[in-house]
């Protein structure tokens, strides 16, 4: 039975030959619903009402998460470095260049830009952080598996949507550039992830042993990120 009241979301239906179950996401504040695909509809509307209770409180939290930390590319806008909350300005001059200080991040396109400046800018500021995530990121992670003993054969940056890093079996560890946003301590949580990847490829109580003798704080980190994740959106 339907009932009269509205639910307080939006969501998604997505139909799956091989599902015989229903199961609710909610991913960057949507929900999206998986169903088999001959699910009826009013069960549907019926299955995600039951779900109300578990499915509010994870969705304002990453509403909220979205409006505290969400990057916003416009003049005036939010950007975050180092987990520092800075006022986005832009104008144009002969040479493009990023400029940070302790409250700005001001960002100078190119006289020569055609394209919609918001568009510009974005791609500019991409560019910008994974270069920066280069010339610290990189030498931050050696420094640090050298103090901690573990030695990737290679560190990378890269951009990625779904995670901060990863550590492959031949001990290439690769960073995303997103991790520049992040505060310090949680930036070096990573770092220590993935180094600790070399000794322990698994997620297994032997490897968050080894996590948490290099950083004792792993667990508030790790929930912590769970509210960063605007910073993975933009
Ligand atoms: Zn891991």
């Amino acid at each position: 039975m339907n009932s009269e009241t509205e639910l307080p979301f939006d969501y998604r239906i997505v139909r799956s030959r091989k599902r015989r179950t229903a199961s609710l996401m909610i991913d960057k504040g949507r929900v999206e619903v998986r169903v088999p695909a001959l699910a009826d509809e009013c069960w549907i509307d019926d299955w995600v009402r039951s779900k109300v209770d578990w499915v509010l409180p994870r969705l304002q939290r990453q509403t909220q998460a979205l409006e505290q930390r969400g990057i916003d590319i416009r003049q005036g806008g939010r950007f975050f470095v180092n987990g520092r909350e800075l006022e986005l300005q832009w104008s144009r001059g002969r040479q493009s260049s990023v400029e940070v200080d302790d409250y700005r991040i001001e960002v100078r396109l190119s006289a020569r830009v055609r394209r919609a400046e918001s568009e510009a800018v974005r791609e500019q500021l991409q560019q910008w952080m994974a270069q920066q995530a280069e010339q610290r990121l990189v030498p931050l992670c050696q420094a640090l598996g050298r103090e901690l003993g573990l030695k990737p054969s290679a560190v990378r940056i890269k951009n990625y949507r779904r995670k901060w890093g990863q550590c492959d079996t031949r001990g290439v560890i690769t960073l995303n550039w997103r991790i520049l946003h992040l505060d310090p301590a949680l930036q070096r949580y990573i770092l220590v992830h993935e180094l600790c990847h070399l000794k322990e490829m698994n997620h297994s109580s032997a490897f968050w042993r080894l996590v948490s003798a290099h950083c004792p704080e792993y667990r508030e980190s790790r929930r912590l990120l769970t509210e960063t994740y605007p910073y993975l959106i933009w």
